[in-house]
């Protein structure tokens, strides 16, 4: 008998793991600016031509890479951020898979600088379907720029499955606001076709909210505020009387990191029971702070899915906390004729 099985080649293995890390180029906005956040930078750029189809690109000013870790940055399962399977549970980075940079290798023209800030030049590196084409030492500032072009130019049949401008844009500035609202304490800026489309300066939580979706936000917010043993819960509910007929703003973040989670989003829903128009949804920004021991992210590549130990506690302790905000700040329910 023949033996039949064989080990793919990289870019190959590369170009299937992409499938599933980078669903059009939202998915790759994301992971740029994860990777900046976790390189410790204060100021990030991002860059869109033709909603990231031509060019979404992300400067830094962060810890930036040797030479070395430039190249190695875009192997598969090349990580600076765990060093083993433990380190999951002890998280304080975005990324840990290793797998961001080697899947949009693989899809895509990319082009990366960085600099480490005691080096005197940095690394820049063209790569295109894995093919490192050029490499080189450049004069370039501290930290890191990641230009990637032409995505999915080696899969038609991805490329023409993206939808029309409009919809990528949208799916690009969904993923600006989460990242965005997770981290105040850093300064943001987006340019959309050479024009600037957002400037957050550093600030505050609340006045983060207020610049990205606008002053008149401001007199809608009620802080939440608690602080348990087993976790903390911070940010805000918009009140009431501002509930809207889509789920637009709403946020939660575990450990600053944006999650879906029906169970949890269902907690302070039922917070605001009685308080709603039927056929309305309050808008909410809320942070989780929990012990990372406590919550598995591995549970898919995109991590905005997460696994709790004790569930049941923690919607308790959410709605409590949310009904509590509500309730000191004076919000009686409204007489609801449509119901
Ligand atoms: P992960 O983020 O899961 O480690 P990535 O493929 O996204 O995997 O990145 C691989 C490695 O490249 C990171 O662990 C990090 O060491 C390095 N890296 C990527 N982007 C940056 C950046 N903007 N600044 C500094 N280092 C970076
Ligand atoms: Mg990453």
């Amino acid at each position: 008998m023949a033996d039949i099985i064989q080990l793919l080649p990289d870019h190959v293995a590369n170009q299937i793991a992409a499938g599933e890390v980078v669903q059009r180029p939202a998915s790759v906005v994301k992971e740029l600016l994860e990777n900046a956040i976790d390189a410790g930078s204060l100021t990030i750029k991002l860059i869109i031509k033709d909603a990231g189809k031509t060019l979404v690109q992300v400067i830094d000013d962060g810890k930036g890479m040797s030479v070395t870790d430039a190249r190695l940055s875009f192997e598969r399962h090349a990580t600076s951020k765990i060093r083993n399977a433990d380190d999951l549970f002890l998280l304080n980075t975005k990324g840990f898979r290793g797998e961001a940079l080697a899947s949009i290798a693989a899809i895509a023209h990319v082009e990366l600088k960085t600099k480490q800030e005691d080096d005197e030049v940095g690394a820049s590196i063209v790569i295109e379907g894995s093919n490192i084409t050029s490499q080189d030492v450049v004069v370039t500032p501290k930290g890191t720029s990641l230009s990637v072009k032409n995505l999915f130019f080696n899969i038609p049949a991805r490329r023409n499955f993206l939808k029309s401008d409009t919809v990528e844009l949208r799916h690009i500035i969904d993923e600006f606001y989460r990242v965005a609202l997770a981290h105040p304490n850093i300064a943001f800026t987006m340019y959309n076709n050479g024009s600037e489309s957002f400037n957050l300066p550093i600030s505050n939580y609340r006045q983060r909210i207020v610049n990205i979706f606008g002053n008149k936000t401001n007199e809608k917010l009620v802080p939440v505020d608690e602080d348990t043993e087993v976790l903390k819960i911070s940010g805000f509910v918009g009140k009431p009387e501002y509930a809207k007929k889509t789920r637009g703003e709403q946020y939660f973040f575990v450990n600053n990191r944006f999650i879906k989670s029906a169970y949890l989003n269902h907690a302070i829903a039922s917070a605001f029971d009685g308080l709603l128009k039927s056929g309305t949804h309050a808008s909410y920004f809320l942070n989780l702070t929990v012990n990372p021991q406590t919550i598995d992210i591995n549970i898919h590549p995109t991590k905005t899915e997460i696994k709790f130990d004790d569930e049941h506690t923690l919607y308790a302790l959410l709605r409590s906390a949310v009904k509590h905000s509500l309730g000191q700040f004076n919000i009686a329910p409204v007489l609801d004729f449509e119901r």
